[in-house]
């Protein structure tokens, strides 16, 4: 049986393992993928550290996969070999229950699965993937260009195209790390009058390189006293993963205004004066599916937006993981395949 080289982790806790392993044969309805480059998120932390519950081991992370169709399984329509294909975070759901029925995939009551914790991810030469989790990359894209918009991206621009922002309004986007610095790009492009919060004035360069407006450093001055002397934000993109940091932007909300929370952090406190008061609300958002990556994509291409990456090799992938775990990252750091 042919090989492919894979970095796995065999226990909760572990470190990531270079193995050998027979490339998979994709079942009916799945596809398998030849990887090209796949980018590392903060969420496969889930699957080092085993904060996954009933997660299998060993698994091969990985949800920010780019590579072209090897082989179809039986049943598979209308994808074929060759074809230039990424897999994101949501990697499949039933179909026939109520969330889905209503549309919400995401919220699968039966057959709910995720790339790389469900299912072996792309931190491998060869991955399988059921055909309904794949999206269509433009030609436009390199691979490694194109692999963190399957988590990072998405979810970004998807929280934001479907916020209650309107072209021209004021939209803060608090944080510029991996998901900040797309998020900056993605407002400005929907035509929002868009603000980047971060900390220290040395970043201010680096928002307005991107297309900010406005730039606040929430170190120097009240990031919410700020946002009010612009008329007040309709949407703050909340990108970080620190409480008191979403929890100091919440009186930045004009009136009818939402504060969006994308980054996963354990706990932030919300002042029920302050929605009382503006009418204002908090609400979460995921990914999304594959048509999401999908318009993620082709947006990307018409507008200009990318990511900025730091590329490795496989074999290196313990320094590529450390070096997106240490906060210090320009911006996403991706796995190159080397095919
Ligand atoms: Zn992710
Ligand atoms: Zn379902």
């Amino acid at each position: 049986m042919p090989k492919m080289r894979a970095a796995q982790i065999a226990q909760a806790g572990g470190p990531f393992e270079l193995v050998e392993r027979e490339i998979p044969q994709p079942p009916a309805g799945w596809v398998r993928i030849k990887v090209q480059a796949c980018g590392i998120c903060h969420s496969d932390s889930l699957v080092k550290e085993g904060h996954w519950p009933g997660l299998q081991y060993p698994r091969i992370p990985g949800h920010e996969v780019v590579g072209t169709v090897d082989a179809v399984g039986v049943g598979v329509a209308p994808w074929k070999p060759g074809q230039r294909v990424g897999v994101g975070w949501h990697g499949g759901h039933c179909g026939h229950c109520d969330p889905c029925r209503n549309g919400d995939f995401f919220g699968c009551q039966v057959a709910l699965q995720i790339t790389g914790i469900s299912f072996d991810g792309g931190y491998a030469e060869y991955m399988v993937a059921p055909a309904i989790a794949l999206a269509m990359v433009p030609g436009d894209l390199s691979p490694v260009e194109a692999a963190p918009l399957m988590c990072a991206g998405i979810t970004t621009y998807n929280a934001l195209r479907n916020s209650l922002a309107r072209p021209g309004d004021l939209v803060a986007v608090l944080g510029l790390g991996g998901l900040g610095h797309l998020g900056v790009q993605y407002a400005v492009k929907m035509g929002f009058r868009t603000v980047g919060i971060a900390r220290g004035q040395d970043k201010e360069t680096f928002a307005r390189k991107l297309g900010a407006q406005h730039y606040i450093d929430s170190q120097a001055q009240d990031p919410a006293a700020e946002l009010q002397k612009l008329g007040g934000a309709k949407v703050i993109l909340a990108t970080v993963t620190n409480g008191g940091a979403m929890s100091a932007v919440q009186e930045g909300l004009g009136i009818n205004g939402t504060l969006v929370v994308i980054g996963a952090t354990e706990s932030m406190q919300i002042s029920p004066l302050v929605l009382i008061g503006g009418r204002r609300s908090v609400k979460g958002w995921y990914s999304g599916t594959a048509i999401d990556s999908q318009d993620t994509l082709k947006f990307s291409v018409l507008t200009g937006v990318r990511s900025m990456n730091e590329v490795y090799p496989l074999e290196r992938v313990t320094e590529a993981y450390d070096r997106m775990m240490s906060g210090k990252s320009r911006f996403r750091v991706v796995l190159s395949m080397g095919q």
